[in-house]
């Protein structure tokens, strides 16, 4: 479905991501996984259209995406939710939702995506006409992720969805996540909790310095022994 392919991307004279290729097939939840710095969220933000890389490929079905405007991306089936959120503070929950579906036309179908935001996040729900901005930083994620599928995305890019939540709700996303990926939707999925992160996963990348340093499957990554040093509590 997506394939990155020996890319590079700067930070000015900066080097961020250093020939990183990697693969996501239909259907899969990924995870990257490595230490603050790595490079993981330029690598999000890279196939998302926010970043450009300076060569190197990113082909999504097929296509070269590289090069394309943020917009154009989202259009074609990738939704970013970036790390801390970022929801419109003084708009309601319901318009920030509907800004989520501003590239559509299609009524019906987003009046039954809203429905399906409201399954997967009642909580939402409850709180239509409230400000986001005064919204717990776990309504926050929600409506962030909320947001997100509103562009009915075939993969969807999370940063960190975990971070600042209480162990409770971050059981709760963590459970969404994986209804949202039962439905079809394809996730990469960067988080700081590797454990929880490679006990969705199907795969996972280990990202260190700009580089991919190990790759395999969530039970392989789980049980080397350098995965449960550096990441994994040394257990
Ligand atoms: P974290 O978990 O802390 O967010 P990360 O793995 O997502 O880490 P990135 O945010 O991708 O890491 O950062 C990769 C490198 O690029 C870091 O060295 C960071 O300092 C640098 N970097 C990120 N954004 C910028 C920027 N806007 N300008 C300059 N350097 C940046």
């Amino acid at each position: 479905m997506l394939k990155v392919e020996d890319i590079n991307v700067y930070y000015g004279n900066i080097q961020a991501l250093k020939g990183v290729t990697l693969e996501i097939n239909q259907g899969e939840i990924v995870t990257l996984i490595g230490a603050n710095g790595a490079g993981k969220s330029t690598l999000l933000k890279t196939i998302s259209g926010l970043l450009k890389p300076k060569n190197g490929q990113v082909l999504y079905e097929g296509k070269s995406i590289g090069g394309k405007q943020a917009q154009a991306i989202v259009k074609q089936g990738i939704s970013h939710v970036p790390e801390g959120r970022r929801v419109f503070a003084n708009m309601t929950v319901q318009e920030n939702l509907e800004l989520g579906a501003f590239l559509r036309k299609d009524k019906a179908g987003m009046k039954e995506d809203m429905e399906r935001v409201y399954v997967l996040f009642p909580r939402l729900l409850e709180r239509l006409k409230q400000q986001a901005g005064t919204l717990s930083g776990g309504e926050q994620q929600m409506l962030a992720m909320g947001r997100a599928l509103m562009a009915r995305p075939k993969l969807l890019l999370l940063d960190e969805p975990s971070m600042g939540l209480a162990p409770l709700l971050v059981k709760t996303i963590f459970r969404i996540i994986e209804e949202i990926n039962a439905t079809g939707t394809t996730i990469l999925l960067v988080e700081q909790n590797a454990n929880l992160a490679l006990s969705i996963a199907d795969r996972a990348y280990v990202v260190e310095t700009g580089r991919i340093v190990l790759a395999g499957t969530a039970e392989e990554l789980t049980s080397s022994e350098k995965v449960k040093m550096a990441y994994l509590g040394g257990h």
